[in-house]
């Protein structure tokens, strides 16, 4: 990238010299005569150096300087003031008001570049070292909120909205996609907090597709010149479309040396354009929370990993209710509460009636469903802290504690009654359902533990059995 400089001099023939001197010398060159509209071009582009003329018709050279310099986005833009005024007089005032040098009119060549040189040099390390120091302390507090979070959504978010404020821009957004993906799905946008997982057409910015394709850092200082958006800008023009953006960047990053997706931050055209420094930044940022990144994934999977793990240990794969090892386990631990802080627990057994006939009539299908349709109506009648249990095939254990006998009478007629109405099987083809309780409630003097709290209940499900079925005993 050529240095770019502003040449503010009345003085055409010398405007035009030193413009073309310039030019020649590798610089890039904007003149403004006369120093009108020396702010508009100085907030618009970005400049490394100002040539300014201390003598102008129009305006006063030191005034203008007087107030670049106050402006604190100026502030380290070197100025070089050139005068045919006395060279005493003039330097002292200048450099009083904050130029960096000056330079005498009429000038050496050799001399004038060796200075402009010098000064963009000092410039551009004085700017660095600013923005260096601007954003360790800053990255210190992002990086501070980014650990402190253990959820990758979080995180996503916390980056977009500190970019955006770190930047001063309005649209700063995370994309996760693949090399290739024509689709990525937006996790975080500064514009919008509220947003979650949008799907993103990419073939409508380039800049993430090349981006995600390359894994080089995309910068497009202008979406209405650069090449890249060719194609796009004659969609927009044949939309109709206006077009709010003006600069992209587009950054990939990985995780786990895999690219994972984008960090895309644009301006409005209200905005200041983006430039190499804010590359940096947004660069230093995504890097630095990758690897909080990954350890908030890894987490994610270890407790996801876990709670499946558990989950499946722990239910019974048909009627997804607890299964009898899972059930034993909380009988024991129900057992010893209700020991311990002298309450009750009931232990009801259920059997299905005669389903050694359904299967035979219907199916094993049927059968299969008639069973999940029965634990999904014993789940719906359970209180959150009663346990749900197939206990063996046509089997169902629930435990309820912290009930009395009266309590667990009235429960177990309100499911005989529920199931017996109940319409089991599949619509047009209604099985008719009964099923036998037997009732164990603790304290009793026959219950020791967990087994023999069953026992009983089993007992007294035999007796139902054998009384007529569809029925409960306790
Ligand atoms: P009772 O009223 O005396 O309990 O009669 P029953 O027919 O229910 O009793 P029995 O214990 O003789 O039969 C239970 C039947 O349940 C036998 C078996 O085929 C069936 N069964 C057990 N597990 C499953 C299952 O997972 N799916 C299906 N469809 N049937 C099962
Ligand atoms: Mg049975
Ligand atoms: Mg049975």
């Amino acid at each position: 990238m050529a240095p770019k400089i502003l040449v503010a001099d009345d003085d055409q023939a010398l405007s035009r010299t030193l413009s073309w001197i310039l030019k020649e010398n590798g610089y890039e060159v904007l003149t403004v005569p006369g120093g009108e509209h020396l702010f508009e071009h100085l907030t618009s582009e970005q400049f490394d150096l100002l040539l300014l003329d201390i003598m102008m018709p129009k305006v006063d050279g030191l005034q203008l300087l007087q107030r670049v310099k106050a402006d604190p986005r100026f502030k380290d833009l070197p100025v070089l003031m050139i005068s045919s005024m006395p060279p005493e007089e003039a330097t002292v005032r200048s450099l009083g008001l904050g130029a960096s040098d000056f330079i005498p009119k009429p000038f050496r060549v050799r001399e004038l570049l060796a200075r402009v040189k010098a000064h963009l040099r000092v410039g551009r390390e004085l700017n660095q070292a600013r923005a260096e120091a601007r954003s360790r302390s800053e990255m210190m507090d992002i990086m501070q909120e980014v650990t402190a979070s253990l959820k990758p959504d979080e995180i996503y978010q916390i980056l977009v909205r500190r970019v955006a404020q770190g930047l001063n821009i309005s649209r700063c957004s995370l994309i996760i996609a693949g090399p290739d993906d024509d689709r990525g799905t937006v996790v975080a946008a500064f514009e919008n907090p509220m947003l979650h997982n949008l799907p993103v057409d990419l073939r409508r910015y380039p800049e993430i597709q090349h981006a995600l394709a390359t894994g080089e850092v995309v910068l497009v200082r202008d979406v209405h010149t650069d090449p890249l958006y060719q194609e796009i800008r004659e969609n927009w023009e044949a939309e109709g479309r206006p077009v709010p953006t003006r600069s992209a960047i587009a950054i990939r990053f990985s995780l786990r040396q895999q690219p994972a997706g984008v960090f895309f931050l644009r301006t409005t055209t209200d905005d200041a354009p983006l430039n190499e420094q804010d590359v940096q930044f947004a660069e230093q940022v995504i890097n630095a929370a990758v690897a909080s990144l990954e350890k908030a994934y890894d987490l994610e999977n270890a407790v996801m990993g876990q709670e499946q793990m558990r989950h499946l240990a722990e239910t019974d794969p048909l009627t997804n209710c607890f299964n009898r090892r899972a059930m034993m386990q909380k009988l024991e631990q129900e057992m010893d509460r209700a020991a311990r802080y002298a309450t009750m627990l009931t232990g009801m057994m259920i059997d299905i009636d005669n389903f050694k006939q359904i299967n035979d009539t219907y199916g094993h299908l049927v059968g299969d469903r008639v069973l999940k349709q029965l634990s999904a109506l014993l789940k719906r009648e359970q209180r959150s802290v009663d346990i749900v249990a197939r206990y063996g095939g046509e089997e169902f254990v629930v435990l309820l504690p912290e009930t009395t006998n009266a309590e667990s009478r009235n429960f177990a007629e309100r499911i005989l009654r529920r199931v017996a109405t109940h319409d089991f099987g599949e619509t047009g083809q209604p099985v008719r359902v009964t099923i036998s309780i037997g009732i164990a409630t603790y304290p009793d003097e026959r219950v020791t533990d967990g087994d023999s709290l069953l026992r009983l209940a089993d007992n007294h499900l035999y007796r139902a059995k054998n009384e007529g079925r569809n029925r409960f005993r306790d």
